[in-house]
């Protein structure tokens, strides 16, 4: 039988590298930008269309390269920061396995403008798909530009499989933050679609930090110094009482290269016990520096995944330098950090004045008589509980005067509607509920009992409402007395700048985007004022997070995101006409069998399974 190995040809070889190195359009940013670092640049510019889809491009003031370098920087292993197996042992370059430039070449079009700073001349370069389409000796500034132009335009299942423009872009900023926040010595301009998201001039780490992420951040930073035999630690960590319930503002930089590290987030976690809330993770940027020999960093393409010799050290030497910091900045545990929301005045309660309430004394009362209404006892008990739930209906039955778009309001007329049911199934129904664990709403119907999930089925309930008021611009608006000042990253105000429209859809309105200091002017009816404040940065951290990645549409992803965090959660109390108006939303909405994020709302229990279970 004949030889059937190949070596495969050039070009193939570097697409298959490509899908290693290049996953979507940030992984060429963080490529280009440590390019420019390694070649020794203090002056770097990132320049991106459409989330990195039609244009990345990084332009340096480093050493440059001579016009064979430029011709062989794209060739595969093609490499000037080793030379043989044991620098990989002594690495102080970002790079070093000279694959980045051959696999981006591969699958875009890249154009390249280099010149070393003692030549007169420089070279352009432009290259398709791994082939030289012109090369030219012309003037150009020292330095190196590179225009990373439709990437992906030869991989069309690669292409089609990127995410929306605001999703590559935030990618994209992820990785320029990690870059710019080890790298303060280095100037770096950020421009998105021709304007200028980051601006930042040389400072050192703390004020980078802020400068990144706004200036709320200065005051949240708590030092973090140590040095030992094994690992030098600096940085900082967040006061506990800025954790955030998102994961986010959380870095490790080792050996100036931001890693991802579970193992050693955990020593932070652990120096922050009894600090920190359930479900609350701490923010840090830490820098830890080892001896290179000390450190495998070619343990994945990506190089974020970095494997240390002696682990075990680094945790505790993290642990306690931790600890230290928060003891003597005396950060001490703060008990109290986030109010109870049960003790916020609803909104509209606000307005109105109050009202005495009306004593009625039961002059027949007999003590010792038999309890004539049992039902009424219990029925008082649980009102007192009731939560912003109550105004939040009594806005909402308002609302739908004023709306047309009544199918998808809450209608609390008590006459069950669905277009699931029978309309006799449903109207058989006994029209009393009663909540069981503080997180089912349990009533009966004709076939049997029916459990509604109260959290999961209010958000269904609230995702119909927000998805029609952003797509009918519907939403009721509350204007705030006194505008509300919040500050924001530049990031968190890019992402409020993508869903404004939407947001305006539903009700908030906003001032000064441009500046840190962000004017909330308006808000959704529902949402009470103490409120905005977590219900805005939940909805940032959201996504932050990619939390409509797989979204169809923008209104999708924000009325989801609205729905979450408002919705009523499992431990909250429900009185009794909460109760009715949650069964008898769900069941007005178009589909009341799953949540948004297409979980079941409720199930039956029918009276065949009940005379099963008690046979
Ligand atoms: P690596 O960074 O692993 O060496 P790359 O493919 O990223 O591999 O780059 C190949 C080579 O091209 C580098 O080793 C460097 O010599 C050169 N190079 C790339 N980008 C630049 C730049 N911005 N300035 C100067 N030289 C560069
Ligand atoms: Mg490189």
């Amino acid at each position: 039988m004949a030889d059937i190995i190949k070596l495969l040809p050039d070009h193939v070889a570097n697409q298959i590298a490509a899908g290693e190195v290049v996953q979507r359009p940030a992984s060429v940013v963080k490529e280009l930008l440590e390019n420019a670092i390694d070649a020794g640049a203090t002056l770097i510019k990132l320049i991106v269309k459409d989330g990195g889809k039609t244009l990345i491009q990084v332009v340096d003031n480093g050493i440059g390269m001579s016009e064979t370098d430029a011709r062989l920087s794209f060739e595969r292993h093609a490499t000037s920061k080793i030379s043989c197996a044991e620098d990989l042992f002594a690495l102080k370059t970002k790079g070093f396995r000279g694959e980045a430039l051959a696999s981006i070449a591969a699958i875009a079009h890249v154009d390249m403008l280099t010149r070393k700073p003692d030549s007169e001349l420089g070279v352009h370069l432009k290259i398709e798909g791994s082939k030289i389409i012109s090369q030219e000796m012309v003037a150009t500034s020292k330095g190196t530009s590179i225009s990373v132009k439709n990437l992906f335009f030869n991989i069309p299942a690669r292409r089609n499989f990127l995410k929306s423009i605001q999703v590559e872009l935030r990618h994209i900023m992820d990785e320029f933050h990690r870059v710019a926040l080890v790298n303060p010595s280095i100037e770096f301009h950020f421009y998105n679609n021709g304007s200028e998201i980051f601006n930042l001039p040389q400072s050192n780490s703390r004020q980078r930090i802020t400068q990144v992420f706004g200036s709320k951040m200065k005051d949240r930073l708590v030092p973090v110094e140590e040095q030992t035999e094994v690992v030098k630690v600096s940085g900082f960590v967040c006061k506990p009482e800025f954790s955030k319930k998102s994961r986010g503002e959380q870095f490790f930089f080792a050996n100036g290269r931001f890693i991802k590290s579970p193992y050693l987030h955990h020593a932070v976690v652990a120096a922050f016990e009894g600090l920190l809330k359930a479900d609350h993770y701490p923010g840090y940027f830490l820098y830890l520096d080892v001896d290179p020999k000390s450190i495998d960093i070619n343990i994945h393409p990506t190089k974020t995944e970095v494997k240390f010799d002696d682990e075990h050290t680094l945790y505790a030497v993290l642990k306690s330098a931790i600890k230290h910091s928060l003891g003597q900045f005396n950060v001490a545990p703060v008990l109290d950090f986030e109010r109870d929301s049960n003790l916020d005045t609803p909104y509209a309660y606000k307005e109105k004045g109050a009202v005495l309430p009306k004593i009625s004394v039961d002059a027949t009362f007999n003590p010792f008589a038999e309890p004539a209404e049992p039902k009424k006892a219990v029925g008082s008990y649980q009102k007192p509980n009731v939560k912003g739930w109550e105004s939040l209906y009594s806005n909402i039955d308002e609302d739908i005067e004023k709306s047309s778009f009544s199918s998808v309001h809450i209608e609390s007329e008590g006459q069950w509607q669905s277009s699931m049911y029978e309309e006799d199934e449903l109207s058989q129904g006994s029209g009393t509920t009663f909540q069981l664990q503080r997180k089912y709403v349990v009533s009966t119907i004709k076939s049997g009992l029916l459990v509604i999930h109260q959290n999961r089925a209010h958000e269904r309930v609230l995702y119909e409402k927000f998805l029609g008021e952003i797509t009918l611009k519907k939403g009721i608006s509350q204007q705030l007395l006194f505008p509300l000042s919040m500050t924001f990253s530049p990031q968190e105000r890019n992402i409020l700048k993508e869903l404004q429209e939407g947001l305006a859809n539903v009700g908030f309105s906003f001032e000064k985007l441009e500046e840190e200091t962000v004017e909330v002017t308006a808000v959704p009816a529902m949402v009470s004022e103490s409120r905005i404040g977590t219900v805005l940065d939940q909805l940032i951290a959201n996504h932050k997070e990619g939390f409509g990645e797989d979204s169809i549409s923008q209104a999708d992803v924000l009325a989801k995101s609205l729905s979450k965090n408002l919705a009523v959660k499992s431990g909250e109390v429900l009185d009794q006409e909460s109760q009715m108006a949650l069964v008898n939303d769900l069941f007005g909405c178009k589909e009341p069998t799953l949540s948004p994020m297409l979980k079941k709302t409720y199930t039956i229990i029918s009276d065949r399974d009940l005379d099963k279970k008690l046979d």
